[in-house]
């Protein structure tokens, strides 16, 4: 599968009042055309910043593009300028948000929003961008869409404006959608349905999905690949049947271990990642889930792993995984 975005060596901080926050530190990762990659992780670990960076949407300042590329077809994103990132956002790029009702414009009727778009990216008439806005609202399942497209989104219900959000997203046949927690804010059964329409929606139109999530369930449900975030860094990347069944990183079995999976023995109790995050006002010099790991070494304290190959499509960064640690670990890895 070809590459469609390539995110490299990302580093974005944040000026505050109390400090510089290091909130995405040298992420790399990468989306191919068509799959559906999942990125997880506990709240504040950077995938809403990762997500906001790559459609180009962190107020400049507080945030700043630290270093690192975010290529896009070969197109670096962080040093594109906003003209040219407004013909990619919501014509090539395209983001469903946690909560329709703060995207989507309540002065504005739905109809005319998705309308908008089509005319901004779309050489189309207003008759056939109304035409185009008519069928994606039936596309996504939304009864009576003529009546629908005359409403405003507060006359929609919570499952509806995600429907129309992801209407929007999707008019002007997007190459990659970012969804960042698409279906949080529903309930469990407009949640399958609308994780449901976005499969179906992906297969025909071959569209990448990065999918922002702390559920592990839906990941299971929808994703090819995954990417794990810990402290503003990928900890861990795979397939998701590597992640879901042999993962190597102490963070990653952690989660997995504290949410409950059919296959899993129901006498067995869920166990909790114990401790809190690390302050990224001033991030740890080695390993930032130290303070939290029940293998935690020596070595852990002071150096900060790298992200290395475990398998055939398979990256962690912890000492446990790491050749050299396990040349010198002579079965007594705390030593190290
Ligand atoms: Fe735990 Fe050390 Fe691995 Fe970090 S590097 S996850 S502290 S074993």
């Amino acid at each position: 599968m070809d590459t469609l975005l390539e995110v490299k060596d990302l580093r974005i901080d944040f000026r505050t009042y109390g400090g510089e926050v290091h909130a995405v530190r040298s992420v790399n990762f990468e989306v191919r055309a068509g799959e559906t990659l999942g990125i997880v992780g506990e709240s504040g670990c950077g995938k809403s910043v990762t997500a906001k960076a790559i459609m180009k949407l962190l107020a400049t300042p507080p945030a700043t593009y630290r270093s690192g590329s975010i290529r896009f077809l070969g197109k670096d994103l962080v040093q594109m300028k906003e003209r040219e990132m407004e013909k990619i956002r919501g014509n090539d790029v395209s983001m469903i948000f946690q909560d329709p009702m703060t995207s989507l414009n309540p002065t504005s009727r739905v109809g005319f929003q998705i309308i908008e778009s089509l005319l901004k990216h779309q050489r189309l008439s207003r008759n056939e961008a109304h035409q185009k806005a008519l069928e994606m609202l039936k596309l996504v399942g939304i009864p009576q869409p003529e009546k629908r497209m005359n409403q405003y989104p507060h006359e929609f219900s919570g499952g509806m404006r995600q429907r129309a959000m992801i209407a929007m997203a999707l008019v002007c046949n997007p190459k990659l959608i970012i969804a960042d927690e698409p279906t949080t804010a529903l309930d469990v059964t407009i949640q399958a349905q609308i994780l449901e329409l976005m499969k179906d929606i992906q297969s025909k139109s071959n569209t990448a999905i990065i999918l922002i999530t702390h559920d592990l369930g839906v990941v299971a449900e929808m994703c090819d690949r995954v990417v794990v975030m810990y402290a503003g860094k990928v900890v861990e990347t795979g397939s998701v049947v590597d992640i879901f069944q042999k993962p190597k990183h102490p963070y990653t079995k952690g989660l997995l271990k504290s949410v409950p999976r059919f296959d899993m023995d129901r006498n067995v109790a869920l166990s909790p990642i114990i401790g809190s995050p690390p302050d990224l006002f001033s991030p740890p010099k080695g390993c930032s889930f130290y303070a939290r790991c029940d293998y935690a070494m020596k070595i852990c304290k002071e150096y900060d792993p790298e992200l290395e190959k475990v398998g055939n499509n398979q990256t962690s960064a912890c000492w446990l995984n790491h050749p050299m640690a396990n040349a010198r670990n002579n079965k007594t890895p705390q030593n190290i």
